[in-house]
């Protein structure tokens, strides 16, 4: 715990209280303009939900509570971490292998046509779809991109205008859109669901390709990204408690800590979860800001982690069709124990299971679609499930987002959650934090 007392910091004084992606990338910002920036942050380590845990069985090492996934089409992101000097520290994946049952695996990877149709080939290759099948989706697609959604209440709504059937959009475009928007896609927001498509499939050549961390997520968002920000003059206050922002001559000019201590600043981000906002925004004046999110709802994700006596999958990742879990991934790190394979369940909110049926059903897949695992001896499984993961996108979520900016004079807001026009990924919260600390950075916002 870091021993705070009474701060003074002199002129061009910023705060931004959340250390995840979107106080990271406000923090950096601001600091890169000149302000004294000083990040405050609740947990011990920056990185927000990215985080890990204690490996239980490979002492010493740290596991992802849930692996975290990064799109070619993710620019922003992928630019903070190019300007912090670590875009090493992300290993591009260019070939997505699907698997299904009895260890069926296809290579789902661009060929040489230019955008739109560098992915066609790609598609036709899918050994678990039929030939019809991948007619109808990439006439959809095509129609998606061109006429986009029309008056289709929810994407599932037009998935079944264009006949798109339960099988297909199973084993098609749900994979796609559980894992990108954690919500299936009867009842998702159809603008967000078109955006999916079009940029991670359309957009680019390699808009498509998974970035995957080559290092625990803690080790990235914390010690790296910490230690980029501390050389940028940020000073990084971890397991601090901001209690409340102090008003004063019609704006925000700092906050209090929990353990009584008060930082004064001219400007302070409030880089946090919707949940967390009434109570922060209590100290200024009633009815002072008005968008606060309160008709977000959470989505939840598990993790199951699973440790057996060898190695079960033969390549890093496998997209899962027709299972409970719709990704597997190997350990990040290269060196690792190679028996360590994580399932990630989205859209967790669908289904009833407990923790120990969700392991069952994930081991039970993986014994059917890997058969390498059929030899292997698992020796311990964990299940972390996170409630608060997302939020849920149903249709007019957006208008449910304030912009990330200004709600106050000094003060800006932004998270995921923001109206970035994003789904909640890194990649929504990275933007979230830069656009606030461009509007504080604007004359008006100072
Ligand atoms: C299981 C799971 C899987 C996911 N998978 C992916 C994925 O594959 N790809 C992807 O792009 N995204 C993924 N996401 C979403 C991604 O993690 C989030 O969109 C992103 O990390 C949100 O960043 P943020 O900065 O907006 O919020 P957060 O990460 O929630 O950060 C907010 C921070 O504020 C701190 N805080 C809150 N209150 C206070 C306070 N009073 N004082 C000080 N600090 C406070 C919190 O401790 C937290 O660190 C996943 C999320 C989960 C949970």
């Amino acid at each position: 715990m870091v021993n705070h007392g009474f701060i003074m910091v002199t002129s061009q004084r910023s705060i931004v209280v959340g250390g995840g992606v979107a106080g990271i990338a406000a923090a950096w910002r601001l600091a890169k303009a000149g302000h004294r920036v000083t990040l405050v942050e609740s947990r011990h380590a920056l990185g927000g939900r990215a985080r890990s845990f204690p490996d239980p069985v490979e002492k010493g090492r740290l596991v992802d509570s849930c692996q975290h996934v990064v799109m070619g089409c993710c620019s922003s992101l992928l630019a903070l971490l190019r300007q912090m000097g670590l875009s090493g520290l992300l290993r591009p994946h260019p070939v997505i292998h699907f698997l299904s049952h009895g260890g069926r695996r296809s290579r789902f990877e661009a060929s040489r046509l230019p955008p739109p149709g560098h992915l066609a080939w790609a598609l036709a290759g899918l050994h678990h779809l039929g030939v019809a099948d991948k007619a109808g989706i990439a006439a959809s697609i095509a129609s998606l991109a061109v006429r986009g959604t029309g008056t289709a209440p929810t994407f599932g709504e037009w998935l079944a205008r264009r006949g798109q059937g339960a099988r297909v959009v199973r084993d098609f475009w749900d994979l796609v859109i559980v894992s990108a928007l954690n919500q299936p896609s009867d009842g998702a927001c159809p603008r967000l669901a078109r955006k999916v498509f079009i940029d991670g499939f359309l957009a680019a050549r390699d808009s498509h390709e998974l970035r995957l961390p080559i290092i625990p997520l803690e080790d990235l968002f914390h010690r790296h990204m910490g230690e980029r920000l501390a050389g940028a003059g940020v000073r990084i206050l971890t397991a601090t408690d901001c209690k409340t922002l102090l008003p004063g001559r019609g704006r925000v000019t700092g906050i209090a800590l929990r353990d009584g201590a008060r930082l004064e600043a001219e400007t302070v981000v409030l880089a946090v979860p919707w949940e967390r906002l009434p109570a922060l925004l209590a100290g200024l004046p009633e009815g002072a800001v008005r968008c606060r999110g309160e008709r977000l709802r959470r989505a939840g994700i598990a993790a199951v982690h699973l440790w057996f006596d060898r190695r079960v999958l033969p390549t890093a990742h496998a997209a899962l069709v027709g299972a409970t879990a719709q990704w597997l991934f190997r350990h990040p790190v290269a060196d690792a124990g190679d028996g360590y394979l994580q399932a990630v369940v989205s859209g967790i909110d669908e289904t009833n299971h407990d923790a120990e049926s969700l392991a069952n059903a994930v081991i039970g897949d993986i014994g059917r679609f890997c058969p390498a695992s059929r030899r292997a001896r698992l020796i311990k499984s964990k299940v972390v499930r996170e409630n608060l993961a997302t939020f849920r996108v149903p249709p007019g979520v957006e208008n449910d987002r304030p912009r990330p900016g200004i709600v106050f004079p000094g003060l800006a807001i932004a998270g995921d959650w923001t109206g970035t026009g994003w789904p909640a990924t890194m990649e929504g919260a990275c933007r979230s934090g830069i656009e606030a600390a461009n509007a504080l950075l604007a004359p008006q916002g100072c």
